[in-house]
């Protein structure tokens, strides 16, 4: 039985160790039904491997893992109720688009009126009507990912997996991609996991987001939970920018010997004669640095007393002259206080 309150996957302190590398340590998670949920980090943080031991590819070294509450630990690939998206499609190149998305039905037996009723609804759900008698040779990048999905999807598995699958797709077509997958996912309300480097791919499609660094889980949150209150350094730096302050530079700003980190689009760059709000943290220094990026300008600005921070502003009313003349002028910065996320040890 499965119901609201079971979670789709639970992992219970997972580890898959090779010799002696710990590709993954001692992972806890829980994965929502029907949730896009995303497993972020950097290349060789154990994102894959996480994927691999949920479709069964790959078997935990220690730990359990639950699909719907049922232990799948030692069940093999075809026995469990998910299916894979790869990033290179594997498609079957001398089947039709057609055939292709209908092959799981096919290893079914399900008769072939059926199959190619599914498969024309699948090919309307990933916006490909008309392209069931194609070849895959005769399909964009962007096609083939889109029939690659209809084909995983076309068996309605309990949980869809995603490697990568917008990797091979030039940066437009990704983005367009993202918002449809997402569409996509809401529709069928199947919970989808999706394995990405990309950060911003990361925070555009999903609910919730697990960070993976070397192996560990460092933090579990909805994208502005990442963003905007990072539970380490390691994340506050690979989400985004961030200003990680610390020691005496910390102990001047807040009077306590804290690590924290600050979003540059957070710190307002004011004059230096303005009297920043009572509920805000300020600093004085001085524009050591300009960077104008159109739609918004880069401020390095030196603390005095020493340090320094990244400020972010929209260009609203400035021109690039504007900005640039900034430069080398005092400026008091100041910033709610309530911004600031505080590092663990
Ligand atoms: P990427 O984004 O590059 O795919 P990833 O976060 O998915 O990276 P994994 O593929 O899970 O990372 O790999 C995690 C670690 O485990 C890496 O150090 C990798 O070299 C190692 N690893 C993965 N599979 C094996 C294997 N079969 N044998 C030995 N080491 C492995």
């Amino acid at each position: 039985m499965t119901n609201q309150t079971t979670p789709a996957i639970k992992f219970d302190n997972v580890s898959r160790h090779f010799g002696d590398v710990k590709a993954v340590d001692g992972a806890d998670l829980e994965i929502r039904d029907g949730e896009f949920f995303s497993m972020l980090g950097p290349s060789g943080s154990g994102k894959t491997t996480c994927l691999r031991m949920i479709a069964g590819f790959d078997r935990p070294t220690s730990g359990r893992i639950f699909l719907y509450g049922q232990d799948v630990s030692d069940l093999p690939p075809y026995e469990r109720d998910v299916n894979t998206v790869f990033q290179d499609y594997a498609l079957f190149p001398h089947m039709t688009v057609a055939d292709n998305i209908a092959y799981g039905l096919m290893v079914k037996n399900v008769a072939k009126a059926e199959r190619l009723k599914r498969a024309d609804e699948m090919l309307d759900l990933v916006q490909l009507s008309g392209f069931g008698g194609r070849k895959p040779s005769q399909l964009s990048g962007g096609q083939r990912q889109r029939v690659a999905l209809a084909r995983a999807l076309i068996n309605h598995p309990k949980v869809l997996l995603l490697d990568e699958p917008l990797g091979a797709l030039d940066l437009k077509l990704r983005q367009q991609m993202q918002v449809e997958l997402k569409a996509i996912q809401k529709r069928v309300g199947i919970t989808f996991i999706f394995v990405t480097h990309d950060q911003e791919e990361a925070l555009t499609m999903s609910d919730r987001i697990a960070l993976f660094h070397q192996g560990k889980i460092e933090q579990i949150g909805s994208p502005s939970e990442i963003y905007e209150h990072p539970a380490s350094a390691f994340v506050a730096g690979f989400v985004g920018t961030s200003n990680l302050v610390s020691g005496e530079v910390a102990e001047r700003i807040t009077g306590s010997d804290i690590t924290f980190s600050i979003r540059p689009e957070k710190i307002h760059l004011g004059s230096i004669n303005e009297t920043a709000p009572s509920d805000n943290y300020t600093s004085d220094g001085t524009v050591r640095d300009v960077i104008y990026l159109g739609l918004y300008t880069r401020y390095l600005v030196e603390l005095e007393g020493g340090g320094d921070l990244v400020v972010v502003e929209q260009n609203l009313k400035t021109t690039s002259m504007d900005v640039l003349k900034i430069k080398g002028q005092r400026t008091r910065l100041y910033w709610n206080k309530e911004h600031i996320s505080r590092m663990g040890a």
